[in-house]
Formats: C-alpha cells, structure tokens, sequence
C-alpha cells in the first residue's frame, strides 16, 4: 500500500517537475541507485520487514490436542483464565500479566501449547522464532520487535479480536544476558526494545497482548526478563513420563489404522526418553512403512522398526565388509547376553544392520521409567555397555574403536557411583576429588565388572557362536528368537 502510494507521488513529481522546464535526469539517476542499493540489502537480508508476519486467527490446536503435559496445562490454563478476567483485574487495579514462559526440553510441545492458549483465549496468534531478531545490523532487531507487536495488534483489530498471543520461540537467542556479547549491542537494543513492548502493556489497552515465549535454556535468560511484570509465569514442560506417552501415542494414532497386535502401552513402555516430537516421528514413520508394504494396517512390526528408525536414524545404503559384520555381530551379542542375564527378558532386538552413526545395536525392553538408580542397578548397566568389547576380545582375539561410546558411558556410569557415595571412596565431593583418584576409582569400578563379564561370557561361549553366527545370516533377530537360542540344547 505505501509502496503503490509512494510510486505514484514520486511519478506525479517529476512530470511536474517536467512540465516547469527542470533537468529530471540527476534525480532519476539518484533514485535508481537508491532503488538498486535497497534490492540488493534485501536480497542479501540486510533489510527485512515483518510484511509477512505469520498470523493466524484460526488455530484449530487445543489443549485437548497436548497430551502428557497435564500439569502443564494446568498451570497455563489458570493463567489464562487470570487474563481472560479482564473486568475483575481493572476492579481491582491488579497488573497485567504481561508474559508466560515456557521452559522445558525440545519437542515436547511448547510451540502446541501456545497455539492452544491463542484457542482458548480466542486471541489471534503471531509467531517469531529468537534468531530472526539478531542481524548484523545495530537496530534492525529492535525494529522487528516494534513491528511484530503492532502488526500483533493490528491483526487483532482486523479480526475483531480482544486478544493477541505473540509467540516467541527460542527466546533466549534475543534474551541472553545482556553484556555477554560484548563484540556489537545489536542483542542488547533487541532486548531492550522488547522489555519496553512488554511494560507498555496495559489492561486498558484496546487489544491485550500476551507474550508467550519458550526456551530449552532458561538459565541462559537476562534476569530482567523474569523479574515480577515481564515474564513472571514460567511453565515447566516435561518429557512426558509413561502415562503421557501412551496419551501422545493415542493422540497421533487415532486418525490412523492400527492392527490388532498394536499395544500402545507397550510402545509407551518401550519408548522412555521419547518426547512428544519422537512420539509423532514414530506414528508417522510406522505408517510410511505401512505404506511402502502396501498393508493394510499398520502392525506391531512397523512400529518397531520405526522405533529403530527415530532412535538411531535411517537405514544406510553403506554396507561393512564380512570382517566387520562378523565383529559387530560378536559385539552385539556380547551385550545382550549380559542384559539377559542381568535382566531376564531384557532383550528387544538385535541388529546390525547399520544405522545413523552405528554399525548395530541391540535395543532393551524398556522397565518402569526410573528416576533414582541402585548401586547394583548402575554397576548391571556397567556390565552390558561392557560386554561388547569384551566378547570381541574373546572371539577375536582384539578389541575395536566400536566401543567407543559404551566405554565413554560406562564412565559416566562409573562416575554417577562415585558422586552418589556407592563407590569405595565412600561419601566424596566429585569436584574436590584429585583428578588422579577420581580416574582410578573409575578405573576400578569397570576393571570389576569386566572381570565378572569375562566370567560370564566363558561360560556362554557355544551360545555366544551359535547366536551371531544366526545373526550374521538374518541381520536381525527379535527378543524372541533370541531367547529361544538360550533355551536349546545348543546353548
Ligand atoms: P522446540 O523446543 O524444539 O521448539 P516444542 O517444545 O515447541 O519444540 P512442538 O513444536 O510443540 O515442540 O512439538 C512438535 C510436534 O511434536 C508437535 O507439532 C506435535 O505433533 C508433537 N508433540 C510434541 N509434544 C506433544 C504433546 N505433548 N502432545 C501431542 N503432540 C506433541
């Protein structure tokens, strides 16, 4: 709109400017390297305006729609319900709640709880993500901050909206402490601007606005921005426990046809650590498998390589050669002979079909989500992560780099002892402890436990052979078929 204006005043100017006799040739050439000068700022994103600011005045998204996050949404409901009192908060003179954050772990559904505060709100939504606010360029992000509230507002006016939900994701690119980066202020004005958009908020405002930002790092924010009158509310969003996982799971299955042999609390339990995110990721990827089979329904079979699939990423078309199929198979049934003898039942599948960044894995049945760990919980967990390179070693005669990772947690492990006071230092402050006893406690602590894995692995050698060489011809094998080797003769 003010670019068609401006077209036409500049045209009306120099016809004017003709019509009187005036040499219009020094003003075109001005103004068409200023015209030029601008295209190419914008191209390479020195200018950019929030023109396209996404707004979106129906959000279908409810908080019907957020599973496992119950507390979560308790506590944003009670919020809003608060802003929504609009009456009772003028009546009492009380201050507007200004900001809501929302704290917690990637993927699990901050951006879904913010669009479902617009639904219940009935506020139009705007989004911006941190990074678009820090340019190289000093005052262009506290330029963007201005625009993207007032095209906030606007956009409630046109929409005959009380309210508008500006949602902020990755805040803490915008709202680090101020001073940290010390090389431009460009961060600073940015966040500046910001605070002053939010103490302008008032409750006599024809549109209220809401600022709903959210971070993975909290810790990372300018105290400035959490201070009473800015974002006072903060919401802890979790990675959903059990429970929640089976909500999620039943939430993105329920447009989808599932067979008969699908438990959804099974896939819960098998899923710990999986956020919501991962939990869409799956549903999504065990249909795309459907699909490409041309099945029917999606089965217990397509999850569970789905499963595989989120976890430790595609398929990859590189194949290893026989040696190193041989040693990877070795490795992998070394760990899952100690799992099962460890944990009876523990052993979910076993593949070397290489994935991600592994050549093989065996995956474990998932138990009870745990959040305390005993000493002899953690020193079983030593022992698989162990038993890998371990029965290289028996087997091959070497070990390999492929035990890499397993030997990097089983310190991390062995070091979890150490600070909970289950080690033989006793009870000991880690980051007082000489580095030197520190490694040596360590050391000790999976020296024993790889003796007993060595013990235990002699005595299983023939099913050690019998299960990889199986192995090696199916590339994978369920829990199943695993423990069917342990009961045969052969074992
Ligand atoms: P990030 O911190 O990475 O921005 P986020 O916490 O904002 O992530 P979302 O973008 O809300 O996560 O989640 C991504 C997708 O994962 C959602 O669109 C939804 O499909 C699914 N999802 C995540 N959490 C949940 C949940 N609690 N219930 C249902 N679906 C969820």
């Amino acid at each position: 709109m003010y670019k068609e204006v401006s077209i036409g005043l500049g045209a009306a100017v120099l016809i004017f400017l003709l019509v009187i006799g005036y040499n219009v040739g020094p003003l075109l050439f001005l103004g068409m390297l200023g015209g030029l000068l601008y295209y190419l700022m914008r191209s390479r994103g020195m200018v950019k305006t929030f023109n396209k600011v996404p707004s979106e005045t129906q959000v279908q998204v409810s908080f019907c729609d957020v599973g496992g996050q119950a507390s979560a949404v308790e506590e944003l409901r009670e919020a809003l319900d608060f802003i929504k009192n609009r009456q009772e908060i003028r009546r009492l003179g009380i201050r507007p709640l200004k900001g809501i954050l929302l704290t917690g772990p990637p993927g699990t559904g901050k951006t879904l709880l913010a669009r479902a505060a617009a639904n219940y709100t009935d506020a139009v939504f705007i989004s911006a993500n941190g990074s678009e606010f820090i340019e190289m360029y000093a005052g262009v992000g506290a330029q963007r901050v201005r625009k993207l509230f007032k095209a906030a507002r606007e956009a409630a006016q046109k929409h005959k909206k009380n309210y508008a939900l500006v949602f902020i994701d990755e805040i803490d690119v915008l709202g680090g402490k101020r001073g940290k980066t010390s090389s431009h202020l460009e961060y600073d004005q940015t966040l500046n601007q910001l605070l002053v958009e939010m103490d302008g908020i008032d409750v006599d405002d024809e549109v209220q606005v809401l600022v709903v930002a959210a971070t993975n790092r909290a810790d990372m924010l300018d105290p400035a921005l959490l201070r009473p009158g800015r974002f006072d509310r903060q919401v802890r969003v979790e990675l959903p426990d059990k429970e929640g996982r089976l909500e999620i799971l039943r939430l993105h299955t329920r447009n989808k046809p599932l067979s008969k042999d699908v438990n959804l609390a099974e896939l819960a339990g098998d899923t710990f650590g999986f956020s919501g995110a991962h939990l869409e990721s799956l549903a999504n990827e065990a249909a795309i498998l459907a699909m490409r089979e041309g099945a029917d329904q999606i089965s217990k079979a397509h999850f569970q390589e789905a499963i595989d699939k989120v976890i430790m990423g595609g398929k990859l078309d590189r194949r290893p050669s026989v040696e190193e199929m041989k040693r990877v198979a070795i490795h992998e049934t070394g760990h899952a002979l100690v799992s099962e003898l460890v944990r009876p039942g523990s052993v979910s599948t076993l593949t070397i079909t290489p994935r991600g960044s592994a050549l093989g894995y065996m995956r474990q049945t998932s138990e009870d989500d745990r959040y305390l760990h005993t000493q002899d919980y953690l020193e079983n967990q030593i022992a698989v992560l162990l038993a890998g390179a371990v029965a290289e070693e028996m087997l091959l005669g070497s070990r390999s780099t492929g035990a890499g990772s397993d030997i990097e947690q089983a310190l991390q492990i062995a070091e979890q002892l150490i600070r909970g006071g289950m080690s033989e230092l006793g009870f000991v402050s880690l980051e007082s402890l000489p580095p030197e006893t520190k490694h040596k406690a360590m050391g000790e602590i999976l020296k024993r436990q790889e003796a007993w894995v060595r013990k235990n692995l002699e005595e299983q050698q023939a099913a050690l052979r019998v299960i990889m060489e199986h192995l090696l011809q199916r590339e994978k094998i369920s829990g199943e078929e695993f423990r069917g080797f342990l009961t045969t003769p052969a074992a």
